[in-house]
């Protein structure tokens, strides 16, 4: 029995989403943007080859990431738009990273609006 092959790929690299702390859907899901019953029909990606979501990301913890498409690099955008979009991914990022080492239920992950504010 091969674990990899229940894996999903990330539809941009090809290769495997090993778990959900690299999981751009799971990110979407803690962000409160995919809800739960929609996980298993979206498609996965890792979080690093999203750019156009991974830029926002500012963590020790993750290799900064430059957006591939110019059109939506954060360098184009007002100052505190961009701080408030790193505000919000990093924090989702940091959740999922929790989310992951801890037992919480996977009803429990989505962020509140007030952990974002
Ligand atoms: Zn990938």
């Amino acid at each position: 029995m091969a674990l990899c092959d229940e894996g999903y790929r990330c539809d941009r690299c090809r290769e495997y989403v090993e778990d959900i702390r690299e999981s751009e859907l799971y990110l979407r899901y803690v962000l409160g943007v995919v809800p739960a019953e929609e996980l298993p029909r979206e498609p996965e990606r890792h979080i690093r080859c999203a750019t156009e979501f991974a830029q926002f990301i500012v963590d020790e913890g993750f290799p900064p990431v430059a957006c591939d498409d110019p059109a939506l690099d954060k360098k184009g955008l007002p100052a505190e738009v961009r701080a408030m979009q790193e505000r919000i991914f990093t924090r989702a990022w940091r959740r999922l990273q929790e989310c992951f080492e801890s037992a919480i239920p996977m009803d429990e992950y989505p962020l509140r609006a007030e952990d974002l504010a």
